[in-house]
This record gives structure tokens, C-alpha cells and sequence, in this order.
């Protein structure tokens, strides 16, 4: 499989299906709180543009801060995606687990790297960003909190 491979997933009771065409940024992890209560761990996606994901069914949307929201699965409570709604700086991270092997991609960079619990890691070698570091990031786009 090629990065620019179009990907079909679904959510865990299949009312949720979802086409996307990520990029060549594999996979991403967040250790953050809000992640990791979301997904129960660590919250692992990939990046894809607004206009290459589509999707249909039951989906539900919450609200987590002023500039970002995480959708799941009405009916069975998959995690689906994480999305930043900030004009201008609209992106998607779609959940690994809807496609089948993660889309064929890898793990490319863990981000609130001290926020993760000492009692599991990731393995590997990929980049590492700091709270302080993707809260400078934020910042920098206007939005507030993690
Ligand atoms: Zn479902
Ligand atoms: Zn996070």
C-alpha cells in the first residue's frame, strides 16, 4: 500500500463507515489528558485534510474546548476522530483503529510526551514533543488549552 492509497474503515458495530486519504505524516500519538480519557490510553491517528475525509452514520460530536472537538460512534462509542475548529487551521486526526492494520502506517511522533503514564510506552524511535512544547504550538494558533 502507498501513503496516498485511499482508506475505508468503520467503527466498532459498523454503523460508522469512513473513506480517508491521509497523508504522508503516519501516525500520531497524544498521552494528553483529554486523550487519554477519550480513548482510555493514548488517543493514535492520522492527520487528514478536511476535504479527504468523508463520512456517514450515527456519528456524535462533542465540544471538548473552545477551538477543538472529538467525535465517536452514537451507537457503539468508537472513538472516530479529533478535530481542530479553529478558521483557518482546520485539520482531522482520524482514529488508526477504524482501518484495518492502522492504513499500512507507522508511528511517526508521540506528542505530550510527560503527560504519558510511566506504566506503558510506545516503541521505537520517533520524534517526542513536551506539553510545553504543543502548548507553545497552540498558542501560536489561538488556541488555549490542550
Ligand atoms: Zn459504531
Ligand atoms: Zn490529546
Amino acid at each position: 500500500m502507498t501513503m496516498s492509497d485511499t482508506l475505508n474503515g468503520q467503527c466498532l458495530c459498523g454503523a460508522v463507515t469512513v473513506t480517508a486519504k491521509p497523508g504522508d505524516d503516519g501516525l500520531h500519538a497524544c498521552h494528553c489528558t483529554m486523550c487519554r480519557r477519550w480513548t482510555g490510553s493514548a488517543f493514535v491517528g492520522m492527520a487528514i485534510a478536511p476535504g479527504d475525509l468523508t463520512a456517514n452514520g450515527p456519528i456524535k460530536t462533542y465540544v471538548s474546548s473552545e477551538w477543538a472537538e472529538r467525535s465517536f460512534c452514537d451507537t457503539c462509542g468508537s472513538t472516530l476522530w479529533y478535530r481542530v475548529t479553529l478558521p483557518g487551521h482546520e485539520f482531522n486526526h482520524v482514529a488508526a483503529g477504524l482501518f484495518d492494520d492502522a492504513g499500512g502506517q507507522a508511528l511517526t511522533k508521540e506528542v505530550f510526551i510527560d503527560s504519558k503514564p510511566d506504566g506503558y510506552a510506545f516503541a521505537g524511535d520517533h520524534t517526542l514533543v513536551t506539553k510545553e512544547e504543543m502548548l507553545a504550538i497552540f498558542a501560536k494558533i489561538g488556541g488555549k488549552t490542550e
